[in-house]
């Protein structure tokens, strides 16, 4: 740190907003109607971002977390039942299906792209498996080729954790396109944000209806009689946020266009860095919308891994440590667990425990930079990594 590189500019700020969220609000606010049942923004926010996933079935609903267990829920997952999930992932993953009684499984990610290992899934399929949960890692789609074959064969639905992946593509098919549940977040760190905010693509109108009903309290749509026809709860989004929603998705398409642009600049550089080493792209997922810049520092300790984040966040870098394997919370063993040790888990999944102590990510705002600043971000990463 002896040479004190920092960034001369501001990187892009985060959230994006202007005229157009503003005048979403007051539109919102002026039909006199701020939730769903009365208004139109949430309805319309469905049919656009539907539409911009090639699905025709969008429930919005309050968070992430919530669109996963909605979505698991539809999909018959609750006690009695396994769900798959990758070990290296936010805990939403798993604290979804466990919050429905169903154990979580975590299995092991591909060392090189974060992403859940499909011969790790196909191994810990089971007769209890009511669903497997691919999380597509900082916007790089996971094997679909590979998952989906799984799935036929086993006949265990996929359920796509999208929460990194808006406009993303998988051989030229966006997350609508790929058949299967899929679960998105618009969270205030989220590629497109409400503040807090999610959605579920749903392949078909009935899946859409259950998700309906279950999501607005077991209500159907149309009743006046409180006939409850399922158990469910109130995760409904507002009007407000479905308003700036809309405005956030117009933004989407160009700012990917920027991500993609600037990614291979900044990982070929952070590539030549002594001991760093980029996630890798399997260019199958041939849209990526660059949710982070994700880098690993083998070797590193996690004590001088958290040094160096704050460092970097002192020199104008916004960096964060990356999760910690599910399994390695509290959170994780409160709830129905796996009938194995920790110890016994991480020698499952060795890359998740090596990912829990030695990646790092930087917030996608820096991929919304100039590429000049790519340049800064890498001799700062170098200078930092070259002081530790
Ligand atoms: C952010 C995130 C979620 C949860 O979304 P919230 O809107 O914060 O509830 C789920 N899964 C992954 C992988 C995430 O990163």
């Amino acid at each position: 740190m002896s040479n004190d590189v920092r960034l001369r500019s501001e990187l892009p700020a985060w959230p994006t907003y202007g005229d157009e969220e503003r005048e979403a609000l007051i539109r919102a606010l002026d039909q006199g109607q701020w939730w769903r049942i009365g208004g139109g923004e949430v309805d319309a926010f469905e049919a656009e971002f539907a539409a911009a996933h090639g699905s025709e079935h969008a429930l919005a609903v309050t968070n992430g977390t919530h669109a996963l267990e909605l979505a698991l829920e539809v999909l018959g997952v609750g006690s009695g039942t396994e769900v798959i999930v990758p070990a290296f992932t936010f805990i939403s993953s798993s604290q979804a299906a466990q919050r429905l009684g169903a154990v979580a499984v975590p299995v092991d990610v591909d060392p090189d792209t974060y992403c859940i290992d499909p011969s790790a899934v196909e191994a810990a399929i089971g007769p209890k498996t009511r669903a497997i949960m691919p999380v597509h890692m900082a916007g790089q789609m996971c094997d679909m080729d590979a998952l989906d074959k799984l799935s036929a064969d086993s006949g265990v639905p996929l359920i796509q954790d999208a929460a990194h992946a808006h406009g993303a593509r998988w051989r030229g098919k966006r997350v609508g396109e790929l058949g299967s549940v899929a679960a998105f977040s618009f969270q205030n760190g989220k590629l497109m944000t409400a503040g807090e905010g999610g959605a579920v693509l749903f392949p078909d109108a009935e899946m859409y209806e259950k998700g309906f009903v279950r999501h607005s309290c077991g209500r159907p749509r149309t009743d006046r009689g409180y006939f409850h026809r399922t158990s469910g709860s109130n995760f409904r989004l507002n009007e407000f946020s479905a308003s700036v929603l809309r405005a956030q998705l117009t933004r989407l398409e160009d700012q990917i266009t920027t991500r993609e642009q600037r990614w291979p600049v900044l990982n070929r550089l952070l590539a030549e860095i002594p001991g760093v080493v980029p996630q890798s792209r399997d260019d199958r997922g041939d849209r990526n919308p660059h949710y982070m810049a994700m880098f690993r520092v083998p070797g590193i300790t996690e004590e001088r891994r958290a040094k160096v984040v704050d460092v970097l966040i002192e020199r104008g870098v916004p960096t964060f440590v990356a999760f910690r394997a599910v399994y390695r919370t509290d959170a994780f063993w409160e709830a129905a667990a796996p009938d194995l040790t920790v110890d016994e888990l991480a020698r499952r999944c060795p890359h998740s425990e090596a990912l829990t102590r030695d990646c790092i990510w930087l917030h996608h705002r820096v991929l919304l930079g100039s590429e000049a600043q790519m340049h800064e971000v890498a001799a700062v990463v170098a200078d930092v990594l070259a002081d530790a």
